[in-house]
């Protein structure tokens, strides 16, 4: 950075200006982990009341290493982005197991543990620990290529961004320096507009004197693969036809059967073919994950002649398929459009 940012004004504006959230409150290693993991790819308002009942189930990482995994899971269902849920669990496990149950305060060990990178160990060691590093997030990445005014952005930047972010850091306050870097990127040097005229860095911002802030960062065209798809829920016996992912992307879930919405006509075949089914259409829903979108058209289908739940599909690569009772479905984590599905269908039963 030609200019630096003055840490002085930051940290001044910060402290008169400050959002607080509850993980803001006590910064102990274990809470700044878990927030800092919560707040990826999740904005910090929608974290707010999953964080304080995560702290109130999962008070410490003792208490957080001795649950079953589908238990944790399910308490973050509606969070999205699940692997960062497994992952917190396991770390938990390898923390009381080669840590005594205490998380590290220096690089190399906090990075060794499963979800913890580059970024979660630099905050975890700033914020919770007092030591020296730089953060570099969405936010962050956003004020300096603004401050800087540099159009184009490439991984060889964030490096140098943290070696330069490292020369200013006060280190009586490196936490309270990454946390105001965040917050300003939140609440002034926003995605969209930035309010720069309030900016307490703007003296010194090249993107404000230059008039490009706002074309900084150059929008990219996000492509979404949209897929139609039937959800299909097989009610019998008073159970719900269910699978189990078995790896990858909603691993350990709990999903409503779907097919590809070409298949309905085969499946409403059936209508005609048994007699005692009936069909009900559902609310349809979008699933929004990573860069698709399932438009789920739900189709609750019940029977009172035939017991369906003698023919369970084969278990495959993917999935593994169970007839659940309707009074265990709460106890099983699916992502939050599945489980608002299932609330309607259970109004139905
Ligand atoms: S002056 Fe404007 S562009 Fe520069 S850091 Fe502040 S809000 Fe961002």
């Amino acid at each position: 950075m030609k200019k630096n940012i003055s840490s002085k004004q930051l940290l001044a504006w910060f402290d008169c200006h400050k959002k607080q959230y509850p993980w803001g409150e006590n910064k102990l290693p274990y809470t700044v982990w878990i927030s800092e993991i919560m707040l990826q790819q999740t904005v910090a308002t929608s974290v707010v009341p999953y964080f304080k009942q995560w702290i109130t189930d999962y008070p410490d990482i003792q208490a957080l290493a001795s649950c079953e995994p589908e238990e944790v899971l399910r308490h973050w269902e509606g969070l999205g982005y699940y692997s960062r849920c497994r992952n917190l669990h396991k770390a938990a496990k390898a923390i009381m197991e080669r840590f005594n149950g205490i998380l590290p305060d220096s690089y190399s060990p906090l990075i060794s543990l499963p979800g913890i990178g580059d970024y979660t160990a630099r905050a975890i060691l700033s914020i919770a620990y007092g030591k020296p590093y730089a953060v570099l997030d969405a936010n962050v990445r956003r004020i300096v290529q603004r401050f800087t005014a540099t159009m184009e952005w490439d991984k060889d930047l964030d490096k140098e961004t943290l070696t330069e972010l490292e020369k200013i850091i006060p280190h009586h306050r490196p936490g309270d320096f990454n946390e105001a870097m965040m917050q300003l990127g939140q609440l002034v040097c926003t995605t969209g507009s930035p309010r720069c005229g309030i900016c307490p860095i703007g003296a010194e911002c090249l993107g404000y004197k230059t008039g490009l802030a706002e074309m900084i960062p150059q929008k990219q065209k996000k492509r979404i693969n949209r897929e139609h798809k039937t959800a299909l829920l097989f009610f019998s016996n008073c159970k719900i036809l269910l699978r189990q992912k078995k790896k990858g992307l909603f691993h350990d879930l709990w999903l409503i059967p779907t097919t590809e919405k070409n298949n309905l006509e085969k499946i409403r075949a059936i209508d005609g073919e048994w007699t005692g089914i009936n069909s009900i259409s559902l609310t349809e829903r979008n699933h929004f994950y990573t860069d698709n979108q399932d438009i789920l058209t739900p189709l609750l289908i019940t029977t009172d002649q035939i017991d369906l739940s003698d023919m369970t599909p084969e278990d495959n690569e993917l999935y593994r398929y169970q007839w659940v009772a309707i009074e265990d479905l709460n106890n099983l984590p699916s992502p939050s459009v599945y489980r608002k599905i299932l609330n309607e269908a259970k109004g139905y039963l």
